[in-house]
């Protein structure tokens, strides 16, 4: 029966999920291969969570300088940012990565086909040519970023230029109030650019707790990002290298970059999904049962492109799941409930569990604890920045249900606090457990009367 296919598994794909799956696959002794037409690593690696992060710590450096004259650092001389030596050591270090993914899939025993595969029917794709057939073919494509379409929209950018710049603007403006925009609003606002973000709605990061929402919005305005909310763009006019921005409200600004971050869609135009008759919702993404199955059977699907939840993490441990269920015990699961995350954005923004708004609507009783104070590092090093806490909890059962900080450090520490809280932790075992002084971090354990 196997030697009617050339593969076991023929992953599409090679992100997060989809290299994982064929690794895993593939120490388990099936027959792997895998398809890539871009880079591998997929977006996470090549123009997502690593190079962003790169671009993170760089934009921090001036207001590190700033604080250590306060502990007695003389510096002779400002700051300047030699972009193309940030954006070119950043390049390099992403073409290590891909050398090690490469590495790795050829570790595994995996076939890597260097090319743009597409299905053309159950249990067939097709690739440079070649019509391969395989038991089972995976998805995992990824998402692409959504910019939409109004007069001048071609002069935007979308995330994918930003790390290949050819020099960065004086003025930006970034549209869209989600992770992406709010991150790189930090990063060029901390590399020296002349920052606008420009929000359709009143608050920033809506799916997120309400008051950490305000508490990044006061952070990143004291930091100098100029903030226009509730504000539209409807065109953008060129006149040689200058963009010009014309707002709803009548008025216009000149930048000399305009970036949407407006989302990100399902990879899965023109891969001939059509051909196995898979269901797709409206906006391209693959709908998936509990398994990862798509409307064809011998076709799975994980990751971005099914649109549950947009986290490398959580593509990775899609595939362990699935090559659980599919080569394995079929014991392993994924819980979607309480994924610890942050926003890179600055002031960081780190959260697992329930905002206060959702847990106002799913729990009867809840008490919460807040904390806002200055980080040490301030009080020699100047500076305005706050630390702010949460820390939800459910009455009834006084358990944690949500917890969440706005500050330094804040991706560090909600990763720690998501073990807790994924374990059931209580308000009790929180107060129970020891400090560690100094630290931003004994906030949490140390919060004694509620708020409200
Ligand atoms: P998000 O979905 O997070 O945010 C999109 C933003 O664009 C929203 O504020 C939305 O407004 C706005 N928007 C959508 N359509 C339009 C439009 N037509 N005109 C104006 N504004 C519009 O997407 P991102 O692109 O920021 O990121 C995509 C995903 O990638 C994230 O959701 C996340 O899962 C993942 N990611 C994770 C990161 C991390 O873990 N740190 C970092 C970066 C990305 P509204 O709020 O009104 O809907």
């Amino acid at each position: 029966m196997s030697d009617l296919f050339d593969y076991d598994l023929f992953v599409i794909g090679a992100g997060s999920g989809g290299v994982r799956a064929a690794r895993m696959a593939a120490a388990k002794g099936k027959r792997v291969a895998i398809a890539e037409e871009r880079y591998l690593g997929g977006t996470c690696v090549n123009v997502g969570c690593v190079p962003k992060k790169l671009f993170v710590y760089a934009s921090q450096f001036p207001e590190q300088l700033h604080a250590s004259k306060g502990f007695g650092w003389n510096q002779p001389n400002e700051l300047v940012l030699d972009w193309p030596t940030l954006r070119d050591n950043k390049t390099t270090e992403i073409e290590r990565l891909n050398a090690i993914y490469q590495t790795l899939i050829d570790n595994s025993g995996a076939e890597l086909f260097d090319g743009r595969a597409t299905v053309v029917g159950p249990n067939t794709v097709s690739i440079n040519g070649k019509s391969i057939r395989a038991r089972t073919i995976l998805v995992a494509t990824g998402g692409w970023p959504f910019i939409p379409s109004f007069p001048g929209s071609e002069h935007a950018v979308s995330s994918n230029e930003m790390f290949f710049l050819d020099q960065l603007p004086k003025t930006a403006v970034i549209v869209g109030g989600g992770y992406i925009a709010v991150e790189f609003a930090g990063i060029l606002n901390g590399l020296g650019v002349d920052t606008h973000l420009v929000y359709r709605g009143s608050h920033l990061l809506k799916s997120f707790d309400r008051e950490m929402s305000d508490k990044i919005t006061l952070g990143m305005r004291n930091k100098g990002v100029h903030m226009h909310l509730e504000t539209q763009i409807t065109t953008i006019e060129k006149n040689s290298d200058i963009l010009q921005v014309n707002f709803a409200s009548g008025d216009s600004m000149s930048t000399g970059l305009v970036l949407y971050a407006t989302g990100r869609i399902a990879n899965t135009a023109e891969l001939g999904l059509e051909t196995a008759c898979i269901e797709l919702r409206k906006d391209g993404s693959i709908p998936v049962n509990q398994h990862f199955q798509t409307s064809e059977p011998s076709i799975y699907a994980l990751g971005d492109v099914i649109d549950r939840v947009q986290l490398t993490p959580v593509a990775i441990q899609e595939a362990m799941v699935l090559v659980d269920h599919l080569y394995g015990q079929g014991q392993a699961s994924i819980d979607y409930d309480n994924i610890p995350t942050a926003v890179f954005c600055q002031p960081e923004f780190g959260t697992v569990g329930l905002s206060e708004e959702a847990a106002l609507e799913s729990f009867d009783n809840i008490a919460v604890y807040t904390s806002d104070f200055k980080p040490m590092l301030q009080t020699l090093g100047g500076g305005n920045d706050r630390i702010s806490m949460k820390l939800i909890v459910d009455k009834a059962t006084d358990k944690v249900i949500g917890c969440h900080m706005v500050g330094e450090h804040a991706a560090e520490i909600i990763q720690g606090i998501g073990i807790a809280i994924k374990a059931g932790a209580t308000k009790a075992h929180f107060d129970a457990t020891v400090g560690i002084h100094p630290s931003a971090a004994e906030e949490f354990v140390t919060m004694r009367e509620p708020t409200r």
